[in-house]
């Protein structure tokens, strides 16, 4: 099972893909976490990276993805995995569709998170001072929300075209919503 998390910055990808990477014995690839890493340990990946990081823009795809092929050809990754943050773009979600497709295998559910814009503003804004991270301002989250409009949200049409696409109300308590993934996924 491949299931790709979509939705906004602020949607509960990263929770939700837990509970479901944890409950599915799958891995759980989060590109923003992996170059979050990148940036800490001061590789020149992080050195490329943190630039657009700290201004809400995408890494661009010379830089992203390399990442994103290494990440889905580790052998942890061989039967599913859980695809959270990416692909974001049309050009990562070729690189996505293709490299799966070359070994026979291709994203099982498309997980929509939809959360009202208002809604994901607070919520960054009340993660922001739990966490810390340096793109959490005010100006970076709009920009943040801007390009998920623009660059990422035309793949729910892309994906739509399939018909694997499921809405996910994620408005609930966690739980409910996990309960609901839960139902769409199967198990
Ligand atoms: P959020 O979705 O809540 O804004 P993420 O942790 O997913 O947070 O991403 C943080 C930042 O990392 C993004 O604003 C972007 O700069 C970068 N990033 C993460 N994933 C990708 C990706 N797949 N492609 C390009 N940039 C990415």
């Amino acid at each position: 099972m491949f299931i790709l998390l979509l939705g906004a910055p602020g949607a509960g990808k990263g929770t939700q893909g837990t509970i479901l990477a944890e409950r599915l014995g799958l891995p759980k690839i989060t590109t923003g976490d992996l170059l979050r890493a990148a940036v800490k340990a001061g590789t020149p990946l992080g050195r490329d990276a943190k630039p657009f990081m700290d201004k809400g823009q995408l890494v661009p795809d010379a830089v992203i993805l390399g990442l994103i092929k290494d990440e889905l050809a580790k052998p942890a990754a061989a039967q599913g995995a859980i695809l959270d943050g990416f692909p974001r773009n049309a050009a990562q979600a070729e690189m996505v569709d293709r490299t799966l497709a070359e070994r026979g295998n291709r994203l099982t559910h498309i997980l929509l998170l939809e959360v009202a814009d208002d809604e994901l503003v607070r919520r960054i804004h009340s993660r922001a001072g739990i966490e810390g991270r340096s793109d959490d301002t005010p100006e970076t989250i709009r920009t943040r929300l801007q390009v998920y409009q623009r660059d990422t949200a035309p793949l729910i049409a892309h994906y739509g075209q399939r018909g694997n696409v499921h809405r996910v109300p994620a408005t609930g308590s966690i739980e409910e919503i996990a309960t609901e993934i839960k139902r769409i996924v199967g198990r």
